[in-house]
This record gives C-alpha cells, structure tokens and sequence, in this order.
C-alpha cells in the first residue's frame, strides 16, 4: 500500500522540475487502485492549467527499425539546443504479457543519463486503454514539469498507433529501404495517419537503396493525396513528407526535427488548439468505452454466464444475436438501481 500522498505537495514538486516528483506523480497516474484514481484526479486538476506547452510527437515503426536508436539521436540532437525531452512509451506487448519488448532498460542509455532528458517505459496498465489513459496523463504532468518536448514511443503494430496518434500533435513513422512488394506491407492505415515519413538506416550501402524507398513512398503518398482530394479532401491538405536519415550516424535528424516544426506550424495555433480540443473529446469515449469493457470483464453475474455461453455459441445451439442479448441483460440486471422519482 503506497504511502498517503500530499497532492499539492506532489504536484508543486512536478511544477518545480523535480524527477522524483515527475517520477511518483507518473506512478500515482498509472495506478489502477480506486483511491490513487481519485488522488491522480485532483493532481491532474492541479497540474493542467500548466501543461499544454510541449511539442507532443509520436515515433511509430516495426520492431527493428531504429526506434530507439533515432529517439536516442533526436533527444540528444534537441537537448543539446536547450529542449526539455521527455520520451513516454506505449508497448502493446506490455499489456499482454507484463514484460515489454520496449522496457529494456539498456535502451536509451545516452538520453537518460541526460538530466534534460526524462524516460519512463511503458505502464503494463492491463488494456491499450489502460495504458494510453496513463500515458495521456504523463504528457500532462511532463508538460507541468517544463518539458518542453514531448516524444511518445509505439511499436508499430495494430491499434497502439492509432492510439498514439491521438495523444500527439505530429505523428513520425519510421521505416526503413524496401523495395516494390514490400512496400504494399506498410499498411495503408498508417500512412494515412503519418504526418512525416522517414527512412531509416540511410547510412553506408544502404544509402541508395534507402533514397530509392523514400521516392517510390513519396510517390505513393502523393497519389492517395490525390485522389483523397478528388475525394472532397480538404484543399489543403498536408502531404507527409518523406525523408531518410541515419540514426546511427546522427545523420539528417535536424531535417526530420525540422519538417515536424514544419507540420507545426502548418496547423497553426487555431488548428493546433482544434486538433487538441478533438483530441480530448475522441478520448473521453475511448476511456469511456474503455472503462465499460472493463466493468463487463468484471462483473461476477456476467462470468456466471460466460462456460454455458460459450459452449451453446461454440455448439451452434446459440446464435451470437441472443447470446450478446443474454450477456447485455445480465450486466444490466446488476447495475445500480436507477434513484426513484418519488
Ligand atoms: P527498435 O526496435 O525500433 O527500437 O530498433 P533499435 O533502435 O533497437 O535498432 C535495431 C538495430 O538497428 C540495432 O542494431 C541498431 O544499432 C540498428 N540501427 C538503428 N538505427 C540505425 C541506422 O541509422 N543505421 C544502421 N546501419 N543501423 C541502425
């Protein structure tokens, strides 16, 4: 049980900058515990009229490609012209497993040493929801804590990068050369929701081969921006740029820095603020959803239901339709009596 928390104490550590202060705060937010959940509510309440201040970017991309590499290269790049770094991860294997593909603390190890450079790996917080309601209410307290620059980590499979991207203002893919076929393996989906695409590795005999991906991916761009436009799309629409770059080698990480202050500044204070403000509101019914799910996957008069459920669905004597409909019912026949009227 952790210790009673002084919340105003806590949260004038976080204003103050101080680390352990960032640190227990992230700690008190990632808990699942009812009572922290109220204690992180009113530090939240608290930190929020100063957060908002960071450059929030996610850093997406398969296992492999130079994540950590390029996120050690980029934080080092910004810290040294005086940026405030915080680097938060969304793993999607910490959430099935309890371990993390992305938790390696030997990762990073330059940036973290870097008392401008805080990194927290990711909460194993149960859900993607679970997690990305953390990691949401990380970006706040970083923000209050003065950082500046805010870079939010994902692997670059299934729901974690749509997730990401929508606690972020520009969203970074990561890949690396491929070569015709292996192109159509970049999923469609996220290159709709790249805000800037870069080749990674472009670096010894790989140069070529990696200037050579990001043309032919520039061109792929440039044709589903086409047609999304002929499609109604907005009329000025940001096509992704992609570039390539050396993580390794430090090389071209000022170009990609660039190009998000790029996109940045393409949304403009007013788009930026709408895109937030749409943000918040998507969000809310992720937790929400989120939250349900939750409360279903508890509920003790549901999991009576759930092995005679399975086995009449498994069976076919059940259809899905009655058995949601069964299930749905039970839930509801446990919910608080709604206050009388009289
Ligand atoms: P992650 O799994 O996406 O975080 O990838 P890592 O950053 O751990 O990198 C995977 C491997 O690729 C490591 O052996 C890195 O040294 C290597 N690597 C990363 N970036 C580059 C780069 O720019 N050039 C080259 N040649 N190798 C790189």
């Amino acid at each position: 049980m952790a210790p009673i928390v002084d919340i105003e104490e806590l949260a004038r550590g976080v204003r103050d900058g101080s680390r352990t202060a960032v640190s227990r705060a992230i700690t008190l937010v990632e808990s699942s515990k009812t009572e922290h959940r109220a204690l992180a509510r009113e530090l939240l309440v608290d930190l929020t009229a100063d957060a908002g201040g960071a450059a929030r970017v996610g850093i997406s991309g398969v296992p492999g490609v130079g994540k950590s590499t390029f996120i050690e290269a980029l934080g080092s790049y910004l810290v040294d012209k005086g940026h405030k770094v915080g680097v938060l991860t969304v793993d999607p294997s910490s959430v099935r497993t309890g371990g993390s593909v992305l938790a390696d603390k030997t990762r990073m190890a330059t940036l973290s040493a870097n008392p401008n450079a805080y990194i927290r790996p990711s909460p194993s917080a149960g859900t993607l929801g679970g997690v990305a309601r953390a990691t949401a209410q990380a970006i706040t307290i970083l923000e209050a804590a003065g950082f500046d620059v805010v870079l939010v980590e994902t692997v670059g499979v299934g729901q974690s990068e749509v997730t990401v991207a929508g606690m972020v203002d520009t969203f970074l893919l990561l890949t690396i050369a491929r070569t015709g076929d292996q192109l159509q393996g970049i999923k469609k989906g996220i290159l709709e929701i790249a805000d800037v695409i870069t080749v990674n590795k472009a670096d010894g005999d790989r140069a070529t081969e990696a200037q050579a991906t990001a043309k032919e991916l520039a061109g792929a761009l440039r044709l589903v921006y086409a047609v999304s436009k002929q499609a109604g799309g907005g009329a000025t629409s940001w096509v992704p740029p992609v570039l390539t770059c050396s993580a390794l080698e430090g090389t071209d990480i000022d170009t990609v820095w660039q190009r998000i202050g790029r996109h940045r500044e393409f949304l403009g204070v007013r788009g930026l603020a709408d895109k937030r403000a749409n943000q918040q509101l998507e969000f809310t019914w992720a937790l929400v959803r989120d939250e349900l799910e939750q409360r279903l996957r508890n509920n003790e008069v549901v999991a009576t239901l759930r092995v005679a459920i399975r086995e009449a669905v498994l069976s076919g004597e059940l259809p899905a339709v009655n058995a949601a409909d069964q299930i749905l019912a039970a839930y509801d026949s446990t919910r608080d009596e709604k206050p009388s009227s009289g």
